[in-house]
């Protein structure tokens, strides 16, 4: 019988990439992880994946992503053509019931105006701009000429382009520049694997501002992977975690494990009755490993931090901030 512990730990994925080929296969991976197939990962399986999510409306996968747009006025545009450019105030107003989804900068007077929004918020306000033709058609061929995959086909027919403006893509070091220079520029997405357990996952979720994608139990059958549980830090010295047992004479690590085991095999009897593992699974404890893909802008880390590298913090998810926080020190932000 397959029962074995692991430690916690946190994966830095770093800034939400910049071009298509890296933001697909992150988001691919992210989406693999709910279901535990990983292994289907090939060299150009990302885009196929992602267009399946997006067909069928699996949207909040998409959200591990981020498209930061700068734009200006176009000095290539005719004076008095009839076309007239963007502004930043226009963009707030049209889209005033989407801000929660975006972030919107201005640039200096009359420069313009970053715009910031993961796949998901593009699409939305995509649909959300139809009414707005020029404003939407202009977007739609900016997003499509930086990120074909996702956005190309859609809406080809009858396009306006009226507006003298023109849309560059934002990289990461410039990004991360602008947000180190003033957090008003709180633009970049920043992406964190956590590996802990269901408890300290239902924590995680509590923080609304994030996205998130999480190992299913519904769709996992651990009867034939075995199951994982996390390794409490009171357990530390008497598990030992290459040999998968507990140290000899250690009473508490072999107490767990036997508790374990013992609803480990009552899992595998109701799968062997049939039960499907998304009812099998009422009886897995709350130590179960779960991997969770956790994405979110600096201000939202910020808070994270705050409130869970703090004494009053479960010391399983103070241990996962804590890592949060070393890998900002390291860019160079501090809270
Ligand atoms: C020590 C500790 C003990 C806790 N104990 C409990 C407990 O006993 N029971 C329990 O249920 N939870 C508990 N929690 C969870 C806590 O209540 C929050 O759900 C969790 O910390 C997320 O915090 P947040 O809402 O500030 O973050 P987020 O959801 O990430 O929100 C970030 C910020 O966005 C804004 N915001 C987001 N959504 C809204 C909204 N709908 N309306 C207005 N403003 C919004 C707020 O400014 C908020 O500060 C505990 C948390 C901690 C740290």
């Amino acid at each position: 019988m397959s029962v074995r512990f692991v430690k916690s730990s946190v994966s830095a994925y770093g800034m939400a990439p910049a071009d298509e080929n890296r933001a697909l296969r992150l988001v691919e991976l992210c989406g693999r992880t709910a279901y535990k197939s990983e292994d289907k990962i090939t060299e150009d399986s990302a885009r196929k994946f992602v267009l399946m999510l997006k067909s069928r409306g699996h949207l909040s996968v998409l959200e591990h992503s981020n498209i930061v747009l700068k734009i200006e006025k176009d000095p290539a545009s005719p004076v008095g053509g009839g076309a007239a450019p963007i502004s930043f105030e226009m963009m707030l107003e049209a889209l005033r019931d989407r801000l929660g989804f975006h972030r919107i900068c201005p640039l200096g007077a009359g420069d313009g105006f970053l715009i910031a929004g993961n796949f998901r918020a593009w699409v939305d306000t995509l649909e959300h701009l139809k009414q707005r033709k020029s404003m939407h058609d202009f977007l739609l061929q900016s997003l499509e000429g930086f990120f074909p995959a996702l956005f190309q086909g859609s809406d080809a027919a009858g396009r306006e382009s009226p507006v003298s403006c023109r849309a560059s893509l934002v990289g990461e070091d410039e990004q991360l520049e602008l947000l180190k220079s003033d957090p008003s520029f709180d633009l970049p997405v920043f992406v964190f694997k956590f590996v802990c357990d269901r408890g300290i996952t239902h924590e995680v979720v509590r923080h609304r501002v994030f996205s998130f994608t999480q190992e299913s139990t519904r769709y996992v059958n651990y009867g034939n992977r075995g199951m994982v549980l996390i390794l409490p830090e009171e357990l530390y010295n008497s598990y030992d975690e290459v040999k998968g047992e507990p140290v000899p004479g250690s009473l508490l690590a072999g107490e767990w494990l036997k508790r374990a085991e013992i609803l480990f095999h009552w899992y595998g009897e109701d799968l062997a009755r049939g039960l499907r593992p998304e009812i099998a699974r009422d009886i897995l404890p709350n130590l179960l490993k779960s991997e969770l893909f956790v994405s979110g802008r600096w201000s939202g880390w910020k808070h994270f931090i705050m409130l869970r590298d703090s004494g009053q913090a479960h010391p399983r998810i103070r241990s996962l901030a804590k890592e949060v926080r070393k890998y900002f020190e390291g860019l160079g932000l501090k809270c």
